[in-house]
């Protein structure tokens, strides 16, 4: 009779060892401190995982999307910040540069990133702009055989720490998004600097940061694609981050519908039935979508429809199972440092980042009802 169980993948398998070992005891710690200990990256890139989904001739350590979300989703049901951190480095710095770059780019910059030997970094939003990113106001000009960047970048993850930021400038505001290119920024580059760290809701640990580019001098090769493509490697990059995203908060959702479950076997199991089950069903559409997602990125198939919808439904999901969750703990739930208080906290942040949850709705909405718009547009 074969075992009816999943069978977990080797990735989840490990991922569940190094979160009960490394991640779990920390989360606490790393919420209060604002903090990730660099004792946990330096674990993150021993174990592989700082290289995971990326091919092994370039420093990678293999594996498919759906071994990546079921990473992000194990680490973050123990720490979302951990989890969070990891798939901006993967999903939207190390990925566009293997899709984008040329081979002494990935040589230069990718083989470091998939060894683990840097965290990497995704400058695209500024003060005042988000959503609306054909608008950035970071500039760029060339200088000979350079290319000067001037602007600020806002919101930055990963900044503190990185070794490579994917920083998006324009030669001319007026021009939008076809005046935008991407470049390739080490963070130790003279005029390169971290003006201040914000402090956050949720996600606390997660460097978010402002990035100050001040004349800041590149040479040629720090273009990743062609001039004026900048925009593009932005949203394609985004369409595969929303499926990491999407799989941290169903991490979020899934930690917090189990601490939801405890509080209603221990206060009033009969009471709880009703948003026990509303729970259950909104996580498992969650799961259902991140798995689908992820499943059409390894088939190679036209995913953005996918990738948003799992994002909207994943992220909602994780706010209102951990809303809930904060009722059925009862006042404890509301106390700082009560997991419920703290997984409601994290989940808050998941709506927002990576495309908000009206951007989700714009693009399924134009997908959907546009007979031009082509599934994979970006
Ligand atoms: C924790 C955290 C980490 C982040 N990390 C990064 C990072 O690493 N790199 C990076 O570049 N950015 C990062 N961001 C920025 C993030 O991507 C933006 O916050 C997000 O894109 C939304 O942009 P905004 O905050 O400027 O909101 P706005 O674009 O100003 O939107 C405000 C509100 O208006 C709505 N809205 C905007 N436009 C429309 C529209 N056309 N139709 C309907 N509603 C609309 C939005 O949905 C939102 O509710 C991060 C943000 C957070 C909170």
């Amino acid at each position: 009779m074969p075992d009816p169980r999943p069978v977990a993948s080797s990735w989840s398998a490990r991922a569940l060892a190094f979160a009960d070992r490394f991640v779990r005891p920390a989360a606490a710690a790393i919420d209060r401190e604002d903090r990730i200990p660099d004792s946990i990256v330096r674990a993150l890139a021993h174990e592989g995982f700082l290289g995971l989904g990326l091919p092994p001739e370039w420093g990678g350590s293999g594996g498919t999307m759906s071994d990546t979300t079921s990473v992000f989703e194990t680490l973050s049901a123990a720490s979302a910040a951990v989890a969070v951190t990891l798939s901006v480095h993967l999903s939207v710095c190390a990925r566009p540069i293997l899709r984008w770059g040329t081979d002494a780019q990935k040589e230069a910059h990718l083989r470091p990133l998939a060894r683990g030997e840097r965290v990497g970094a995704f400058a695209l939003s500024e003060p005042g702009v988000g959503s609306d990113s054909a608008g950035l106001a970071t500039r760029y000009r060339r200088d000979g055989a350079e290319f000067v960047l001037h602007g600020t970048k806002m919101f930055t993850s990963n900044a503190v720490s990185a070794g490579v930021v994917l920083v998006f400038a324009t030669r001319d505001p007026s021009l939008r998004g076809p005046g935008i290119s991407a470049f390739i920024v080490p963070p130790a580059t003279t005029g390169c600097s971290v003006a201040q760290r914000l402090e956050k809701l949720g996600l606390r640990g997660s460097e978010t940061t402002e990035l100050v580019l001040d004349d800041v001098r590149l040479p040629a090769d720090a273009m990743l694609g062609p001039e004026g493509s900048g925009l593009k490697v932005a949203l394609s990059a985004l369409t595969g981050g929303r499926v990491g995203i999407a799989s941290c908060a169903l991490g979020v959702a899934r930690a917090a519908f189990e601490e939801m479950l405890r509080s209603a076997r221990a206060r009033d199991p009969e009471g709880a039935r009703g948003r026990v089950a509303e729970a259950y069903a909104e996580l498992a559409s969650a799961r259902a979508l991140v798995r689908e997602a992820a499943e059409l990125m390894d088939a190679g198939a036209p995913f953005v429809r996918a990738a948003s919808v799992a994002k909207l439904v994943a992220s909602r999901a994780a706010v209102s199972i951990a809303s809930a969750g904060v009722d059925l703990a009862g006042p404890e739930g509301t106390r700082v440092g009560h997991p419920a208080e703290r997984l409601l906290r994290d989940a808050r942040v998941f709506p927002i980042v990576e495309g908000t949850t009206e951007i989700q709705e714009l693009i399924l909405g134009r997908s959907l009802l546009d007979p031009n718009e082509s599934p994979n547009a970006y």
